[in-house]
């Protein structure tokens, strides 16, 4: 009951009228007179700009901007950028200008707009791979700036998909496949799995009707037999877990989102009882140790299907997504997936980079948007923060600077560039051609003669910049690198790359 409830709240969800009270509500970081006051000011100042104006759909134009904020706030993104996401439609759709929006509210909210305005004037050519590379490559440069304008995008995008069916069926099928092949993997990329997972099944549904609908069908077939099994299994799980004297923070039932269940069901002949994790059970814990007591538990409690352990606590996925996943025979012999994590892995899964902003809040009442009994996470011990870090050692800037400037601008002194095939190569500022070509292959590296960006040569020690495209010209017969390419090189992989190569053909001194 408790699982089909949920989802029909929030398909509902989608089509009320809202105010700016629901966003105010909604907001996960403390809200405080001032921050009220920005948010206040925002929404009446686009209200009075969108005065008289109409979505496609029928409803007034600020249910959008009101829509978007509310996806911010749901993301626990603070004041500013909720500010920004009120007024983001602002300059581009109405007479007022960004010049007003920046006399109003500062720099730093005309900033984010002028982003969101940029990334939303997309040039359409010819054929949909181009479309696609275009689209991507704004939007990582926009990254690149500040990363919450692509938060922004997102949030607008989700709305956007949520109001399709007033669009004729060719801007629904252009729109849905953006969102399927470069909004989706952005949130992913991020790591915001809540976003990724509604752009996904949103696409799913205008990109492939029938499979859709078909997918809905047999999901809803297998829980109505299953739901209470799954239930029972939560119930008992809790219990188990508190009789041996582990803290809960909350144990409670999942089901998988329509598009990856359909990209499993796609593998089984469309079998649904092969999909083993349609159903999950999802446990928080305290601290990692307590993780692998309760692995032990729930094994001891329901029996593991052989081979089924995944372990991504000590092997993170590449966007940082952590949490121990094992296939059980819950009750009635019901094979079931439950994931164990803690709370701070729970956050970082489904806010990703956004978790960010939740934690630099340093009231402590946040908390109580998740968890009863949540305990602050210190920000250092947050996947992306020690990954950004990463990055940032490259650089050679000091640790106390960088985290100054991860709360406004995430990827400052961080470049993006492209293959010819469109694949994005992140370096450090001032990189050069011959960093670009040992990132990509250390035998790219070693064999480069010469570098065109842009479809122009350029020299090797070429600094490259944001968003160009970089095309190495290597030789077969070259085999070594040059002495002086590490007078220039930027990144530590092509210095030491070149050291050693040089170094085992007796080439250095
Ligand atoms: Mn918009």
């Amino acid at each position: 009951m408790k699982l089909r409830a949920i989802f029909f709240v929030l398909q509902n969800m989608s089509m009320e009228i809202i105010t700016i009270e629901n966003v105010l509500k909604s907001m996960r970081v403390t809200v405080t007179s001032q921050r009220e006051a920005l948010i206040r000011k925002a929404y009446d100042f686009a209200l009075a700009a969108h005065h008289g104006q109409k979505r496609k759909s029928g409803e007034e134009y600020i249910q959008h901007s009101l829509r978007t904020a509310l996806n911010l706030a749901n993301m626990g993104m603070r004041s500013r950028t909720i500010a920004a996401g009120l007024l983001h439609d602002v300059p581009e759709d109405t007479s007022v200008t960004l010049d007003e929006i920046e006399k109003n509210f500062g720099k730093e909210i005309a900033f984010l707009i002028s982003g969101i305005t940029k990334l939303g004037k997309i040039k359409l050519r010819e054929t949909k791979e181009e479309l696609y590379l275009e689209n991507l490559r704004k939007m990582f440069l926009a990254m690149a700036s500040d990363i919450r304008v692509v938060i922004i995008k997102l949030a607008d995008r989700l709305n956007n998909m949520e109001t399709l069916d007033a669009l004729s069926e060719e801007k629904q099928r252009r729109i849905a496949l953006e969102t399927m092949e470069v909004y989706a993997p952005i949130a992913n990329r991020l790591g915001i799995g809540d976003m990724k997972d509604k752009l996904e099944d949103l696409s799913f549904k205008y990109l492939d009707k029938e499979n859709y609908e078909k997918t809905q069908k047999l999901k809803e077939e297998a829980l109505g037999k299953s739901k209470k099994f799954i239930i029972l299994a939560t119930t008992e799980i809790k219990k188990e877990l508190k009789k041996s004297g582990i803290k809960v923070v909350d144990v409670f039932g999942r089901t998988k989102h329509l598009y990856s269940l359909y990209q499993k069901l796609k593998r089984y002949d469309m079998d649904i009882a092969k999909v083993y994790d349609l159903y999950g059970v999802r446990i928080i814990v305290p601290e990692v140790a307590d993780c692998y007591e309760a692995l032990g538990i729930v094994h001891k409690k329901y029996h593991p299907l052989i081979g089924r352990i995944k372990d991504y606590i000590s092997l993170p996925k590449p966007n940082g997504y952590q949490s121990i996943h094992t296939t059980v025979f819950g009750p009635d012999g019901l094979i079931m997936e439950v994931q164990i994590r803690t709370q701070k892995m729970d956050i970082e899964s489904e806010f990703g980079i956004a978790a960010h902003w939740i934690y630099s809040d340093h009231r402590k009442d946040w908390k109580d948007f998740f968890f009863k009994k949540a305990k602050p996470i210190p920000e250092e011990e947050l996947i992306w923060v020690k990954q950004l870090r990463e990055w940032q050692s490259e650089l050679g800037k000091d640790n106390q600077e960088f985290v100054e400037s991860l709360k406004i601008d995430f990827f400052k002194n961080h470049i993006f560039a492209f293959t010819p095939m469109g694949d994005i190569i992140d370096l450090p500022e001032e990189a050069t051609p011959i960093d670009f070509a040992y990132k990509v292959h250390s035998q790219i590296g070693h064999r480069a003669v010469g570098a065109k960006v842009d479809k122009r040569i350029v020299p090797l020690d070429y600094k490259i910049k944001n968003g160009e495209v970089v095309e190495i010209i290597t030789s077969k017969e070259t085999k070594n690198p040059s002495r002086d390419w590490l007078r220039f090189v930027r990144t530590s992989m092509s210095k030491s790359a070149i050291r050693k190569t040089l170094k085992k053909n007796d080439l250095l001194n």
